[in-house]
């Protein structure tokens, strides 16, 4: 962790989050022999939650000196989504590591290629299970990131799966911060028609305004900037709406800075069409308003609940 302050963010890089992954790939010896699995593509394996990867970051958190530390916001991800004890599990770490969390996730419901390898019940928006964990974020004041995929990768066109499920979601827990990352969009979810319509109709409505949309990943940023048209619109709204936007990399391990640099750069044509303001709010400013506040909140939560 010290060499991502170091080394990755340096003098580049402001404010990040860090999370560990919270599915790991079994290694079947009975699938794939001595070839073992590095990443989730690699085998027919199974994946399944891996809560141990919340302690490893806390542990490494607490590790750096007070200035590095200040830097990075580090996110609890190891339950697993369709557990009634999911919520238990988040009182428990913040419990065991006070001083360290600031938010949860990014956790999937739905994600294409995934959320089908992963052992047990299937994850849904309307699991009771996912509202414990919302209602849980909302009383200590923990942001939550969200992956959820708007569609399945081969879609009927005019019926997205997801989207319903999610906007259902965020309307039942007004007091929770949402953060939806990849604007619900993957390497082969592309944007369902007029998606440019479907947000401002959401960012229009007070019923949304818990919710916050997350530009990371270079395969949203190919979709954003998939031809002028829909490169202007996105631009056109993040203008209208430049306090509900955030940028990220989501980076996997980077191991050098212009890894990380490099999504930011294939946005170089919006930040143009948006100007300085709103590119320094969706880069810096939101993230820094949001998380700023958050750190307040669970510390205060904190104070209160851990003996
Ligand atoms: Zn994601």
């Amino acid at each position: 962790m010290e060499f991502y302050v170091d080394s990755i963010m340096g003098d580049k890089i402001g404010r990040s989050t860090v999370f560990g992954l919270p599915l790991q790939q079994q290694w079947s010896y009975r699938v794939t022999g001595e070839n073992a699995p590095t990443y989730y593509l690699d085998t027919d394996a199974p994946l399944y939650y891996y809560s141990f990867c919340d302690a490893w970051v806390a542990i490494q958190y607490k590790s750096l000196p007070k200035e590095k530390q200040e830097r990075l916001d580090p996110m609890i991800i190891g339950f697993n989504v369709t557990d009634m004890y999911a919520a238990d599990h988040i009182k428990r770490v913040l419990k065991t590591f006070p001083g360290v969390f600031s938010g949860i996730g990014e956790f999937s419901i739905h994600k294409e290629f995934v959320s089908s390898k992963i052992s047990g019940d299937v994850a849904s928006l309307t699991d009771p299970a996912l509202d414990r964990i919302f209602e849980f974020a909302a009383e200590v004041g923990l942001p939550v990131l969200i992956h959820n995929d708007i569609d399945n990768p081969f879609p009927k066109p005019g019926k997205p799966n997801y989207i319903t499920g999610f906007q259902e979601l965020i309307k039942r827990h007004p007091n929770t911060i949402v953060i939806w990352a990849h604007l619900g969009l993957g390497r082969i979810i592309k944007p369902i028609e007029d998606m440019g319509t479907l947000f401002e109709n959401m960012l229009a409505d007070p019923a949304y305004k818990n919710l916050y949309f997350d530009l990371s990943w270079d395969e949203t940023a190919k979709w954003l900037d998939y031809n002028d048209k829909s490169l202007e619109r996105t631009a056109a709204i993040i203008k209208k709406y430049p306090d509900r936007f955030l940028f990220g990399t989501d980076n996997i391990a980077p191991d050098k800075t212009e890894k990380q640099l490099r999504v930011y750069h294939l946005y170089d044509r919006l930040w143009k069409l948006v100007g300085e303001e709103v590119t320094s709010k969706v880069s810096k400013g939101n993230y820094e308003r949001l998380f700023n506040e958050a750190r307040i909140k669970v510390r205060a939560w904190e104070k209160e609940n851990v003996k």
